[in-house]
C-alpha cells in the first residue's frame, strides 16, 4: 500500500505517512486522502481525479498565465473607411436637374412675321 509522500512539516520536511488514496495526476506521486486535492472542471465539478497541492498550484499558475478562454468580446466592429464614391458614379450625383429652358424672349418667327407682313400687304 502506497503512503502518501507528501511533504509535510514547516521546519523539517517529512513525508506524510497516511496511507494513499490516490495519485497525483500530474507527478504521480501518492496522496492520503489529506492531501490529494480534487481536480476541478472549469465548471468547478469534480472530474474525480487528484492532484497534490504542489501540482494543484501550479496548474493553477498555468490556467494564471494562459489567456482566458474564447470568452472575448467581438472586437470592436472596424469602421470601414467612408467608401469613395464609384467613379462612374459620381457624375450622376454631380449632375443638376437640366435647368428650366430660359423663358424664350418673345421674338416673333420668321413665319409669323411673314405672315404678318403678309397680312400688312394685304
Ligand atoms: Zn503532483
Ligand atoms: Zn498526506
Amino acid at each position: 500500500m502506497d503512503t502518501c509522500t507528501v511533504e509535510t512539516g514547516l521546519l523539517k520536511k517529512k513525508p506524510c505517512g497516511h496511507a494513499a488514496v490516490t495519485h497525483c495526476l500530474n507527478c504521480e506521486q501518492a496522496l492520503c486522502a489529506q492531501h490529494a486535492v480534487p481536480e476541478l472542471t472549469e465548471a468547478g465539478k469534480k472530474t474525480g481525479k487528484f492532484v497534490c497541492k504542489e501540482c494543484k498550484g501550479a496548474l493553477r499558475e498555468i490556467a494564471k498565465n494562459q489567456p482566458p478562454p474564447a470568452v472575448k468580446k467581438p472586437a470592436e466592429p472596424a469602421k470601414p473607411p467612408p467608401r469613395p464614391l464609384p467613379r462612374n458614379l459620381l457624375p450622376l450625383l454631380l449632375r443638376t436637374p437640366p435647368p428650366s429652358p430660359p423663358m424664350r424672349a418673345v421674338s416673333i418667327s420668321p413665319r409669323a412675321r411673314s405672315e404678318r407682313t403678309a397680312q400688312k400687304t394685304e
